[in-house]
Formats: structure tokens, sequence, C-alpha cells
């Protein structure tokens, strides 16, 4: 009969416990500002003494403030409203595009602190030399413990772990270690992600207050093709191995155009701006124009450019509705040129999915541009780390989010 021996370390499962708690209790008032300890016991469970404890250790750490909301003297015990300290961290957000390496700096709540653009150059050698210099000064400047961590943004496919670019046709990056090009040899964690995921993050984490709880839907990029973030039950959707959710190179047509990923007839082939450009150098003769003159001629309806804005659409529309069959979901965000020429698509898109999707499936769905617009990726990388810091154990390990209320026993 097989020995099945239970090791368990009583005072680390404690102290896991309590910073589950704390980062409960810390991100129920970043998201309820002015909440009192009373609210927190009802809308936790925890009990009275417990938040208690956990209020204590938050302010030591400086994370939140405390005031009474009544400051009449003589009034004797008050409750009192709980606030984040936005500057009490600094989190780091980078993005690389074809103009360069992003770099932004912003507080708990995401407000930008500053902002850094090193311009792209031909060669990358002494390109991430200098960007490395940049971001290490910003790290090496700030007191320890200040940085949570550096949230990076990146094109094409990648290996999350390891911030390798495997391959990135608009920057022609293939298997570029960007990760180990960036560190900057203090211990602070470097997080990394593709553009069309960070860009479903970033909608998720900054949902304005009004519209909260978006768990199942699609961000759509269009940068030199079509990414999407595929967000499901709340999740980010990344497959067995990091490669889920790529919908920009879902197989369109059996014959169809040559994709840069080696397949042909994707999605992305139709769709993207290269997509219009492309679509529009048709209609007029061979002319190429920029994605924004497109739109602008489209705007003043000429003939050319309103067939081309309309191809595109006709396709986007198509791959929108193998997004709705697939995913069933509540809303797709889009961004990038789709979020500017939404107003002159959205009708022919709508057309289209009524046509082919079922009424069902559409009844939940809402289209609209990203309100980060072409900064959603940067929003997304800011909002990784705030994601980490908040929602799971800091140190160590894969923690998910905390999705239950964990009990903590001070008796
Ligand atoms: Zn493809």
């Amino acid at each position: 009969m097989p020995v099945v021996t239970f090791t368990t370390d009583h005072a680390l499962q404690k102290s896991a416990l309590r910073q589950a708690n704390d980062r409960l209790v810390l991100n129920l008032i970043r998201q309820n500002s002015g909440v009192s300890r009373a609210d927190i016991v009802r809308l936790t469970g925890l009990a009275a003494s417990s938040i208690t404890f956990i209020v204590r250790r938050l302010k030591k750490e400086k994370l939140i403030s405390e005031e009474k909301i009544d400051k009449r003297p003589g009034l004797g015990r008050q409750p009192t409203a709980l606030r984040l300290l936005a500057s009490a961290r600094t989190v780091i957000g980078m993005e690389f595009d074809p103009d360069g390496a992003h770099i932004l700096m912003a507080d708990l709540e995401g407000a930008p602190l500053s902002r850094k653009t090193i311009p792209m150059q031909a060669n990358q050698e002494l390109f991430f030399r200098k960007v490395n210099a940049a971001l290490c000064g910003l790290v090496q400047a700030l007191a320890p413990g200040q940085l949570l961590g550096v949230g990076v943004a990146l094109p094409g496919t990648i290996d999350s772990a390891t911030g390798k670019v495997i391959g990135a046709e608009n920057l022609g990056w293939f298997g570029v270690e960007v990760g180990a090009l960036i560190r900057c040899g203090v211990p602070v964690p470097f997080r990394f992600e593709n553009v069309a995921r960070l860009s479903a993050l970033a909608e998720q984490w900054f949902a304005p207050a009004e519209t909260p709880g978006l768990r199942d839907f699609v961000s759509v990029v269009a940068r030199g093709g079509i990414g999407t973030g595929v967000i499901a039950g709340g999740q980010l959707l990344r497959g067995a191995t990091s490669a889920g959710g790529e919908f920009g190179h879902i197989s369109l047509y059996l014959d169809g155009r040559r994709c840069a990923c080696g397949n042909i007839g994707c999605w992305e082939q139709y769709a993207s701006d290269l997509a219009l450009s492309r679509a529009y150098a048709e209609q007029a003769a061979g002319e190429e124009l920029s994605v924004d003159a497109i739109i602008a001629r489209a705007r003043a309806k000429e003939p050319a450019a309103l067939k081309a804005v309309d191809a595109i659409a006709r396709h986007v529309g198509l791959g929108f509705v193998n997004l709705v069959m697939a995913l069933n979901p509540q809303a797709i965000v889009v961004g990038d040129y789709l979020a500017d020429v939404w107003d002159l698509i959205g009708e022919t898109v709508w057309t289209v999915l009524r046509s082919r999707a079922p009424g069902y499936t559409l009844s939940a769905l809402r289209i609209y541009p990203s309100r980060h617009k072409g900064e959603a990726p940067l929003m997304g990388a800011i909002a990784l780390v705030l994601g980490r810091f908040f929602s799971s154990f800091e140190q160590g390990g894969e923690a998910g989010p905390v999705s239950s209320v964990l009990m903590e026993n001070h008796a």
C-alpha cells in the first residue's frame, strides 16, 4: 500500500492567506473609494476584528488613507472613509511598435506620471542599448519597493514567459530576446504579453465604473495585421501553448492571399489596415495612400475610397461572424484604425452579422471603439502588473485572481 504523506507549513499558509485577504480588501477599497470598515465587513463576510487588522496593515504599508466622514469634534466613534493612496507604488508599462519603444510610468490607478519614446532604429543592438539605458534609468531612480513591476507589450507571436518575440512581421523581428535585452539588474518583476491580449486587459481593468463586469469579450487591434485578445469567463484566453485566440489567422478562404504567417486566406489579409490600403490601390489604379488619407477620402465620398472601405467592412463583418459563433461575446471592442473608421463601417458590419449569425448570439452583443484607442496595449501593460498586485499573491508563483473570500482566523 502506498504511503501518502502530507507536508504542511502552517506559518507559510497563514502568511499567504493574510496577504490574499489584504489584497482582497485593498482591491475593494480601490474599486469603492471612500468605503467604510462596516461596508467591507458586509461585502467580504470577514469578521470585523479581521478588518481591523487588515486596515492597520494596509495603513502601515502606506497603501490606504483613512479619514473621518464627519469631522465635527465630540461626536465619538464615527464611520471613516478608506481610500487607496494611488502614489503609494509605481508601475512601468512599455510597448514596442514600428515607431520605437514607448515607456509610460503610472501610479496605482494607472494615471500617467511620465512618458518617453525611444525612436526605432535600424541597428537593433544600438536601439536596445538606448532602450535599456532609458528604462533602467527610470527603474533605478525609484526607491526600493516603490516599483511594482514592468509590463511589456510585444507585437506578434511571443513567448510570454521569457519575453522573446518569436515573429513580428511589422517590426521584422524574428527570435528577438527582448526580455533578456531590457533587464535592469534589479529584483523587479518583468511581465510580457502580446499587444492584442493587453488591449483586452486594458479594457477589462480600466473599465468605467458605470459599465463594470465585462467577462466575455474580444478586443481587436489592427496595426499591420489583425490581433485579437479574448477574455472568456473573465480570464484571458491563452490556450495550451499560449497561441490561443489568434483570430487574425483564422482561415477565411480556401484559396486566398498569402499571409505573413505562412498560411493562405487568413482574415487579417482582408480586414487589416494594410488590406484597406491594398483595396484602395485596386480601386484607384494603383494609387497608394495612407489609411488616414483613405478614410478622409471616404468621408468626402470619393467613390474609390468608399468601395475600398465597403470591401473592408464586409470582411470585418465576416470575421466578426466567426468571433460571435466561437465565443458568443458580450462585446467586441475595436481599436486602432477600426476605431477611427467605425462610424463608416459599423452599419455594414452589423448587416453581415445579422445575415449570418443567429439572433440569439447577437442579442447581448455590443460593438464599440476602444476608449484607449492606440494606447490600449500600453495601458494593458500597466494593467498586467496592477492586476497581479491587486488580485493575487505578490511574491512567487502563478496564483490566479482571488475569486472568493478567504477566511482569516484571528481568534
Ligand atoms: Zn495568417
